[in-house]
């Protein structure tokens, strides 16, 4: 089974909290603080990888979670940092936010992406001694790392995109220009995956076909199989258009031609505007008049025309050099820029206000109301959970953008504590 496109859930670490310690030594009375930090939480990071086909193994897992990074201890040791999750990819998987539909990335390149950043560690007590807090009884939890549903997309990286009917010879031509090895049977359906081929003209210069399939088989059906390969034609710049001049399953190329025509525009007026070759196959089977009618309707939609008989390699050199010169005068081939993340409105439900009096920052938040009446802030995982509510509702970001500094004093209704970075 050829699979080209799954939803998956990717999920960062979470960074390790920083631990509350003093030092203890013989001899030695009160030590200072000396927790040390969290660790980093592992990122989950996209890579291409061309042993890789399809998007198969991800129908198998759909779940991809990165360790979280150790807790900070005593005697000033950082935690341990997660290891990162490599994801390895077909090459040419753009990769889309499930509920935005934004692209976050296009895995074309050979650089790794990172989709989904671990968090950062929690600091430990160690850095929070100051003249006025001699004893720190508390340090930072770990940060959340970022988590998404993403959906993954293979469209195939080529320069020139086969299409036509099936049988009409398009696994064929790939296999006599290139090295690729397709199925080729006179029956339908035979090519139930993309197939890509390097067409070299020389030592140098090469290009890359692609036989895809299916285009028509679920349109004609009334399937609707065609349009689930047609995204692999989407990044082609140049369409190499198949037809059967002979007409020797007793269709009519010119209507095979204007109904594949119909079906790329329907997928996208982009696509219907990529240029096209015509190459009229099976010629040893067509008499001159078939060939010449097709040729005098092609020509005057001022479509460059190539007689060509694949089976025997006939035709096929002209018709190579002809895509080759086109294809020097195109742009590359599409990549999908990564898409800014669309500003949300805060929930009414997480409202709040910051103001700026003597030097207190005032919160007022609403929602915190039932938080602030559980908080106790002797208490170690209270007031983590605590920092952890402030940072997850953006108040402490709001914060930051109001320029509250280190021991300033921050107000949440009412409450009052000492902001530390
Ligand atoms: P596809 O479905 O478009 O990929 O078509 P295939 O390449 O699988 O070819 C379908 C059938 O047409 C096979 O039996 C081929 O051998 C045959 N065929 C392909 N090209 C030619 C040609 O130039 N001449 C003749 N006579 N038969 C051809
Ligand atoms: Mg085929």
């Amino acid at each position: 089974m050829f699979v080209d496109k799954a939803k998956i859930h990717i999920e960062a670490g979470r960074g390790g909290d920083g631990a509350v310690s003093f030092h203890r030594e013989k001899y030695v009375a009160a030590g200072g603080p000396d927790g040390g930090d969290g660790g980093k939480g592992g990122d989950v990071i996209f890579v291409a990888d061309d042993s890789f086909s399809s998007l198969i193994s991800f129908r198998y897992q759909r779940k991809y979670i990165a360790g979280n990074g150790e807790n900070g201890a005593a005697k000033r040791c950082t935690g341990k940092s997660a290891p990162d999750l490599v994801i390895k990819v077909p090459r040419g998987t753009v990769i889309r936010e499930a509920e935005s539909g934004r692209v976050m990335a296009d895995l074309s390149g050979d650089e790794p992406v990172v989709l989904a950043k671990g968090g950062r560690g929690g600091k430990g007590n160690q850095h929070f001694a100051s003249s006025t807090r001699q004893v720190p009884r508390f340090a930072k939890p770990g940060y959340d790392g970022e988590k998404f549903d993403v959906i993954l997309e293979l469209k195939l990286l080529a320069d020139v995109g086969l299409v036509g009917f099936p049988n009409v010879g398009k696994s064929t031509l790939i296999s006599v220009v290139s090295a690729a090895k397709p199925k080729i049977a006179n029956y339908h359906f035979t090519t139930l995956e993309p197939v890509l081929g390097v067409v070299k003209l020389d030592d140098t210069r090469s290009f890359v076909m692609a036989d895809i399939p299916g285009l028509i088989e679920g349109a004609a059906e009334g399937a609707g199989l065609g349009h689930e390969f047609l995204r692999h034609v989407e990044r082609c710049r140049l369409i190499v258009h198949v037809l059967d001049v002979s007409g020797s399953e007793v269709r009519d190329p010119i209507e095979d031609f204007e109904k594949i025509n119909k079906e790329l525009r329907n997928f996208s007026e982009e696509l219907s505007e990529c240029p096209q070759i015509v190459a009229a196959n099976k010629a040893d089977l067509a008499d001159e008049a078939q060939i010449e009618r097709l040729r005098t309707y092609i020509t005057e939609l001022g479509l460059p025309f190539f007689v060509i008989s694949a089976a025997a390699a006939q035709g096929t050199k002209p018709l190579i050099q002809e895509i080759a010169r086109t294809l020097d005068t195109l742009p590359p081939v599409k990549r999908f820029e990564p898409e800014a993340v669309p500003e949300k409105a805060p929930e009414e439900a997480k409202r709040f206000e910051i103001t700026v009096e003597n030097g207190v920052y005032l919160v007022t938040a609403p929602f915190m109301e039932p938080i602030m009446r559980t908080v106790n802030p002797d208490d170690w995982s209270s007031l983590q959970y605590f920092e952890r509510v402030l940072r997850s509702s953006g108040i402490i970001d709001a914060l930051v953008k109001a320029g509250v500094q280190e021991n300033d004093t921050v107000a949440i209704n009412g409450f009052e504590f000492e902001y530390v970075d």
